[in-house]
C-alpha cells in the first residue's frame, strides 16, 4: 500500500508512557503497528495558554504527533460535551444526558485546533482516519482549511436512532459534520442503519445509493460496517505466557479450586456493573451450591474522574460489593473481589485464561473488546465460557456465547449457572466456533478494509 495512514484520536497512547485502557487505544495501536503511520492527538497534559505545535516522537513504525490542550477548553470539550452529552446520548442513556451551549462551542473550537495543528504534518498522498465521537467535526474543519485528501471516520461507540439523537439540540450539526467525511464506519448493521435513517430526514435529505454510497449535501460518501477485531493469536500467547506470573499464581492459590468468574470493565455506567453485581447476588441466592465455590473478580479501573456521574457509580458499586460480601462471606471465603485499578494486557490475558466464566454484561456497548479477548485467551482444550450481553456489539459476532439481557437479573444469574455447568464438549465446540469468527475478522482485517475503502474513495471523487 502506498501513502501514509494518519490516525487521529482524542488521546494518543504512547506505549512507553504507560497504557491507557480502552478499546480505541488498543485497536488503533494494533492497526498502526502493522504498516506504520502517524498517530495524532492529545498528549494527556493541559496548559493555561494556547497549545504549542505538535511534538513528534518515533516508536518503531509509528510516529506519534501530540499536542497539549488548554485546561478550560479541555474540561468543556472532553468532560463536558464529549462525555456528558455525546457519550450518554450515543449509548441511549438519556437519563445521563446534559447539554451546555458553552461546552458545545468549546468542542467545536478544540476540533478546529486539532485541524490547525494537524495541517502542517499532512502530505498529498496521505489518508486520514479519524476516530470516535470526540472528533466528529474534524473533517469539516480540515476541508475548510483546504484539505482534499480522503478523510474517514470510525465511530467506536453505538450510533443511536433518530428519536434518541434528536434529544441533542445540535444533532443536525453533528449529522452535517459526518457528511464531510469520505468514509464513515460503524461496528454493527444497527448503527449503520440508524445513521442512514438520520440522513434520510428532511434536515439532510440524503439519497442512499447502491454499494453503501450516500449522496448528501452535494457530496458523496460511503457508510459501512467495519466491526473491530483483535489479534487472537497474541491474546492466546500472552495468556499462556503470563500464567506463571507471581500474581496469577497467588490468585490461583488463594482460590483453592473455586471457580473464578471474571469481569473487566472501565468504571462506566454503560458497562452495567450494578446490574451485574445484583445478578451475581441472585446466583448465590438461587443456586446456593455456588456459595463457597465461586468467586467474582471484578476489575474496574476508574476513568473520566472529571465527570461527577463516574464518582457516583464508584460509590454505588462499593456499596453493592460490600453488601454482597457482608451478607454471604465466611471466614475463609469472600464472594466478590472488587479492584479499582488497571492491569497490563499480559496479566489480563492470564486472568481471562484462568477464569471459568467471562462476564461481559454492558447495558450498551459499541463492540466490547474484553468479550473477544476473553474468548481468544482460553485454553482450547479446556475453555471457559463467555456470558455476553445482547446489547454489546460483540454479541452480533459471538453468537455461541451464553447470551443474556443485562437488565434481566434472573436471566443473567441463570446464564452464569449455565456457563458454570456446561460440559467440556459443549464448551469446546462453542469456543472453536467463536475463535473461528475472531480469526476471520481480526484487527488486520479491520484496518485493511477501512483503509482500502478510504483509498478507493480517492478514485471516485
Ligand atoms: N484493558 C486493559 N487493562 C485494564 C482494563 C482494560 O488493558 O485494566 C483493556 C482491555 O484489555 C481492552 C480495552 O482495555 O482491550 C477495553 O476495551 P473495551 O472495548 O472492552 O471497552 P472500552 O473501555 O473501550 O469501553
Amino acid at each position: 500500500m502506498t501513502g501514509r495512514v494518519v490516525a487521529v484520536s482524542n488521546r494518543v497512547a504512547i506505549p512507553r508512557e504507560g497504557q491507557a485502557p480502552g478499546g480505541l487505544a488498543v485497536g488503533v495501536l494494533a492497526a498502526l503497528r502493522e504498516y506504520g503511520g502517524i498517530w495524532f492527538g492529545w498528549n494527556g497534559s493541559t496548559t493555561t495558554g494556547e497549545p504549542k505545535d505538535a511534538e513528534l516522537q518515533q516508536d518503531g513504525t509509528i510516529t506519534y504527533a501530540t499536542i497539549s490542550l488548554n485546561q478550560q477548553e479541555f474540561d468543556d470539550y472532553y468532560n463536558g460535551f464529549s462525555n456528558q452529552s455525546l457519550w450518554p446520548l450515543f449509548h441511549y442513556m438519556l437519563g445521563h444526558l446534559k447539554y451546555d451551549r458553552r461546552k458545545f462551542q468549546a468542542y467545536v473550537r478544540v476540533n478546529a485546533l486539532f485541524a490547525r495543528k494537524l495541517l502542517p504534518l499532512l502530505q498529498d498522498d496521505d489518508v486520514i482516519w479519524v476516530h470516535d465521537y470526540h472528533l466528529i467535526p474534524l473533517a469539516a474543519e480540515l476541508r475548510r482549511a483546504g484539505v482534499t485528501q480522503p478523510i474517514g471516520f470510525f465511530l467506536h461507540v453505538p450510533f443511536p436512532d433518530y428519536d434518541v439523537l434528536r434529544a441533542l439540540p445540535v444533532h443536525e450539526y453533528l449529522l452535517r459534520s459526518m457528511c464531510a467525511y469520505d468514509v464513515v464506519g460503524f461496528h454493527t448493521l444497527g448503527d449503520l442503519s440508524s445513521f442512514q435513517q438520520c440522513l434520510l430526514r428532511p434536515e439532510i435529505g440524503a439519497d442512499l445509493l447502491p454499494g453503501g454510497r450516500i449522496s448528501a449535501l452535494g457530496r458523496r460518501l460511503v457508510a459501512d460496517v467495519f466491526p473491530i477485531g483483535i489479534d487472537p493469536a497474541q491474546c492466546a500467547e500472552l495468556g499462556a505466557q503470563h500464567q506463571s506470573d507471581r500474581a496469577v499464581e497467588r490468585l490461583q492459590t488463594s482460590l483453592q479450586q473455586r471457580s473464578l468468574i471474571i469481569g473487566v470493565d472501565r468504571l462506566d455506567y454503560s458497562k452495567g456493573l450494578p446490574e451485574r453485581f445484583h445478578a451475581y447476588q441472585r446466583l448465590l441466592e438461587h443456586y446456593p451450591a455456588n456459595r463457597r465455590n465461586v468467586v467474582l473478580l471484578q476489575i474496574a479501573p476508574p476513568t473520566r474522574s472529571g465527570v461527577r456521574t463516574y464518582a457516583e457509580i464508584r460509590a454505588e458499586l462499593e456499596g453493592i460489593a460490600g453488601h454482597i460480601n457482608g451478607r454471604f462471606a465466611e471466614v475463609d471465603w469472600v464472594p466478590v473481589r472488587y479492584l479499582n485499578r488497571s492491569y497490563d494486557r499480559g496479566m489480563l490475558m492470564a486472568l481471562y485464561r484462568y477464569a471459568r466464566v467471562g462476564l461481559v454484561t454492558p447495558v450498551r456497548d459499541g463492540m466490547n473488546l474484553v468479550a473477544k479477548e476473553y474468548v481468544a485467551a482460553q485454553d482450547p482444550e479446556d475453555p471457559g465460557m463467555l456470558v455476553l450481553s445482547t446489547l454489546a456489539g460483540a454479541a452480533r459476532e459471538l453468537r455461541e456465547a451464553v447470551l443474556v439481557n443485562p437488565y434481566d437479573t434472573d436471566g443473567v444469574a441463570e446464564g452464569i449457572q449455565t456457563a458454570l455447568e456446561m460440559s467440556l464438549d459443549e464448551r469446546r465446540e462453542r469456543h472453536q466456533a467463536m475463535l473461528a469468527t475472531l480469526r476471520q475478522n481480526d484487527i488486520s482485517r479491520w484496518r485493511q478494509r477501512f483503509v482500502e475503502a478510504l483509498k478507493a474513495s480517492r478514485d471516485t471523487h
